[in-house]
């Protein structure tokens, strides 16, 4: 498909580093394979994000040579995506809470700066709809997802793109980059993300490794109930980014 609109250039470049430093599968080091990089649309311009990517090189592994990408990726966008899941919530949300046509979507995101053509809109109304009919009783699904890996490793975001609107909340698997479920919420209380979390657990017949997260007190006290046996891990960039904040007192 041709490209009907030019992309800016990106406005930043964010590292994105790689924490999987043990394999899953054989619990020996990995390796720094290589870099690379791709560049994303969200609603704070164009950035390229750095991955760090790293392999298992165990020969008698399951998982020899098979990439591990940065966990932190999928927080950005699903894999092979031009637009970030920033951009994918505010689509709809505009669309399912304000009920604005695919043209006036259009317009409020070039009013916010995106640069996209009306027939990715569409395009991107379709990717919002279909993350929010995964489901965890597909059973056939999540086997494919999880066969290689034996387990997950669940990270947990939640997208607000207006304060006080739906959030959405993806949870993931980081071994497979794939969307495991995805929910818009307009609460974001403890409650609701233990039945997120719940269904995700009644629906894989693997492991779930750990999770990662963000210092979101609700989310780290859904994880402890839904999950209490399985390590919480803070987020790396989620840490850092914190950490980065200034505070007000
Ligand atoms: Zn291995």
């Amino acid at each position: 498909m041709p490209r009907w609109t030019v992309r800016p250039l990106p406005v930043r470049t964010t590292e994105l580093p790689n924490h999987i430093k043990i394999c899953p599968s054989c619990h020996g080091p990995t390796w720094a394979a290589t870099k690379t990089s791709r560049s994303v649309t969200t609603l704070d311009g164009v950035v390229r994000l750095r991955l760090q990517i790293r392999s298992c090189r165990n020969p008698e592994c399951r998982r020899y040579k098979v990439c591990f990408r940065p966990e932190q990726e999928g927080r950005f966008a699903l894999p092979q995506h031009e637009f970030g899941l920033d951009v994918i919530a505010l689509v709809g949300m505009l669309r399912h809470a304000e009920h604005r046509s695919v043209p006036e979507i259009h317009a409020e995101l070039v009013r916010r700066g995106v640069v996209i053509c009306v027939r990715s809109v569409g395009n991107l109304l379709d990717r919002y709809d279909e993350l929010l009919t995964l489901s965890c009783s597909d059973a056939d699904r999540l086997k494919r997802i999880t066969a290689k890996a034996g387990q997950v490793i669940l990270a947990i975001d939640g997208l607000q793109p207006d304060v006080g609107h739906e959030v959405l909340w993806v949870i993931r698997d980081v071994l497979s980059g794939e969307v495991l479920l995805a929910r818009s919420l307009l609460s974001s209380c403890q409650a609701d993300l233990v039945k997120l979390l719940c269904e995700v657990k009644a629906g894989l017949d693997v492991p779930i490794a750990g999770v990662v997260s963000d210092g979101q007190s609700s989310i780290r006290k859904a994880v402890k109930k839904a999950l209490d046996d399985v390590p919480n891990q803070l987020c790396h960039f989620h840490y850092l980014r914190e950490a980065a904040t200034p505070r007000s007192n």
